[in-house]
């Protein structure tokens, strides 16, 4: 798992540096899509179906800008414009074990208020990294990541959440950047060996989103930008190991 959020962290580092205005979200499928096979791996993304869309997901990366939350189809009409957010989630499977993994960029430079999304957002990640470790129930740190969100001002997305992540890329548990009352009546205990990808999803306004009529673009519903960030990460002794790290 180490080797497989080493190739989603080396293509994201990489789609960082090449975002800026004038690139298309194509050109960077195109070249998430290169790096995955050069590295011997297989995009997780690409074919993916779900029950609200006609047809399976087209793109290598999600790449979601400004009020897009999640699942943005990278697109050759899609041109990143000086001042955007674009999120970019990616993952794969190297040698039967997944990767996942999301970033917010900045393309150029971006208002004060777009930062502090995305610092927010980026926080509420560094939080759970901070506080994971064997015991610790996850309503702690997902009131926590709340918490970290609403005192910004922001709102933390309810309809999307982490979830376990191993052979496949979607495993139990379910794991939200939010306390209900269905964590607090199944919590979920950390233990060491548990692998988890981490998302917190963060809308500048309120936290209602629709779906547009792709049946995959997530959108906020109030038109205001929206951040993610994700890691996957392992629970071990007296603390958690992040896995999408670059390895040197
Ligand atoms: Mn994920």
């Amino acid at each position: 798992m180490r080797q497989a959020g080493a190739v989603v962290a080396n293509v994201l580092s990489q789609l960082q540096e090449v975002a800026e205005p004038g690139v298309t979200t194509a050109q960077l499928d195109d070249l998430a899509l290169k790096m995955t096979a050069d590295a011997g791996a297989e995009a997780l993304f690409k074919g993916v179906r779900s029950s609200h869309a006609r047809r399976p997901f087209p793109g290598a990366i999600c790449a979601s800008v400004n009020d897009q939350v999640v699942h943005g189809i990278p697109s050759s009409q899609t041109v990143l414009r000086e001042g955007d957010i674009l999120s970019v989630d990616f993952g794969v499977r190297l040698n039967g074990y997944c990767g996942d993994a999301a970033t917010t960029v900045a393309i150029g430079s971006i208002s004060p208020d777009k930062q502090k999304l995305l610092d927010v957002t980026k926080g509420a990640l560094d939080i759970a990294i901070a506080m994971a470790k064997p015991g610790v129930r996850w309503s702690q740190v997902a009131r926590k990541m709340q918490r970290h969100g609403e005192s910004a001002g922001f709102s933390v997305v309810r309809d999307f959440v982490g979830h376990g992540i191993g052979t496949k890329m979607h495993e139990d548990p379910k794991v939200p950047n939010f306390v209900s009352r269905e964590l607090l009546a199944d919590d979920i205990v950390l233990t060491a060996g548990m692998v988890l990808a981490i998302e917190p999803m963060i809308n500048a306004g309120s936290q209602g989103v629709r779906t547009l009529g792709n049946g995959w673009t997530v959108v906020t519903k109030d038109g205001k930008c929206s951040a993610h960030f994700e890691h996957t990460i392992a629970i071990v002794a007296g603390g958690c190991e992040v896995l999408t790290v670059k390895q040197v």
